[in-house]
This record gives C-alpha cells, structure tokens and sequence, in this order.
C-alpha cells in the first residue's frame, strides 16, 4: 500500500487535486483509500451521532448504505494507514494535508519554512491550471516515487542498506518504480497493545504459517468458517483476576 500526500496552504485545490489523482488512479485500476486531516471535529452538532458522541460514547458508528466509524479521539497517521491496511486491500493511500509526513507529497502552494525538510515534496502545482495531461504526468509521478509505510526493520531486503536509504532513493527516483519494501505488505500484521509491529519476510512467513497450520486442524466448518479468508488471534498476557 503505497502513499502519497497533497498538502498546501488553505484555498489552494488540494480538495480537487486529491480527487483528481484519486480518479487518475482508479482509471489505471488501482484500489485507493483516502486520510484527510481536519483542524477541528468531524460530526455535525446536533447530528445523532454527535449526540452519543457527546454523551460519551468512545466510539460511535453510524451506518446505512455507508458505514461510518467515529473515535472519539486522534490517532497517529501511521497507525490509521495499519489500520486501513487491516481493513481493505488498498494499493495507494492519498492523504490530504499531514504537510510533515514522511511520505512523498505535492504541493499546492509553499507552505514549508526555511527549517523544513523538502525533500518529500516531488512537485509543487498550480491546481487551476493543470489539464488532464498534467495528471496523467503527476500519478506517473507518484508511481514511481511513493512507498509505504516505513518499517524501520532495516532488513536489507530492498536492495538498500537501512529503511532511510530505500526512502531517500524512492523520493529521488534512484530506486525505480518497481522496488519497494518487501515487509509492507498487509497479509500478517501484529498489534502490540496499541502498537503496530514490523515483521521480516522470515518471521511473517513464520506466523502465517504456524498459525494457519493449527486453525486448519481446528473444526473451523462446525462454527460458520468454512473457507476461511482471515484469521485474528488476541493473546493477553496478563494474570486471570
Ligand atoms: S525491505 Fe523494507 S524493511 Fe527491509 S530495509 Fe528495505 S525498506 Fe526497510
């Protein structure tokens, strides 16, 4: 899962260049998920939902012929994109605002001050003006440079030394469209408290397999699961009181 941000100043398209890309992307097949940070909350006052909100309800979900879920607090971006990785099957992310992450970003306006690192921005844009053909030439763009989440494993197994030099070469286009980290993909994934934690190949291999090997064994048919497609495991290691 791939991600790319559009950040800016406020009033500079990054709305209509979040869609368009998002668009550009889905034309080319691809699956995408979308974060927008927002300075304030999200619900309507008076709303329902607002309402158990303000009641004091951690988490409320509102659903119909879409479902929409509510915590009533802010997460970390990277554990909102696992999160999004956990749900759906997602090949890019787009973000809008987050102009610090550390993902690869264009930009709809200068908005960074003398002491931040640009390096991240592969393209600064003026919104009204680009035509369908500039489009097309940003998300060949973001193809090629954007990455996933950074796991911070330094395995080596991208070709590159440590995480931070497979990031460098990604953003500067050294690397190539076709490499990316092969720890980031979001078949098994570990939470730790809240936590989420980086696997090597090896030990992910490892878990799916020991773990799929004793599910098989296990009656799953008799209870509903018979071709499986997931499985979630909570161990606690805490004292029974
Ligand atoms: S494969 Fe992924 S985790 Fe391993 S060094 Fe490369 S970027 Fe880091």
């Amino acid at each position: 899962m791939r991600i790319v941000g559009v950040a800016g100043t406020k009033n500079t398209g990054k709305t209509t260049l979040v869609t368009r890309i998002i668009t550009e992307l889905r034309e080319r097949g691809f699956h995408v998920g979308t974060v927008k940070h927002a300075h304030g909350g999200l619900d309507v006052e008076g709303r329902d939902t607002w309402q158990h909100k303000k009641a004091g309800a951690e988490l409320v979900v509102g659903t119909g012929n879409e479902t929409l879920f509510n915590l009533n607090e802010g997460l970390e971006l990277e554990e909102i994109l696992n999160i999004m990785k956990y749900i759906k099957n997602l090949d890019f992310v787009v973000l809008e605002g987050f102009k610090h992450s550390p993902y690869v970003k264009i930009a709809t306006s200068d908005f960074l001050t003398p002491e931040d690192d640009s390096s991240t921005i592969l393209k600064t844009v003026d919104v009204m003006r680009l035509d369908d053909h500039d489009v097309v030439s940003l998300v060949d763009l973001i193809e090629e440079r954007s990455f996933g989440i950074i796991q911070r494993l330094d395995c080596k197994k991208c070709g590159f030394e440590s995480c931070q030099e497979f990031r460098t070469a990604k953003i500067s286009g050294a690397a190539g469209a076709n490499v990316q980290c092969v720890t980031d993909s979001s078949d098994v994934l570990l939470k730790v408290d809240d936590s989420f934690i980086p696997m090597n190949p090896f030990v992910k291999n490892l878990v799916k397999k020991v773990t799929l090997g004793m599910v098989e064994s296990l009656r799953t048919e008799e209870f509903g699961a018979e071709d499986f497609k997931k499985i979630e495991l909570m161990i606690k290691n805490e004292d029974d009181r």
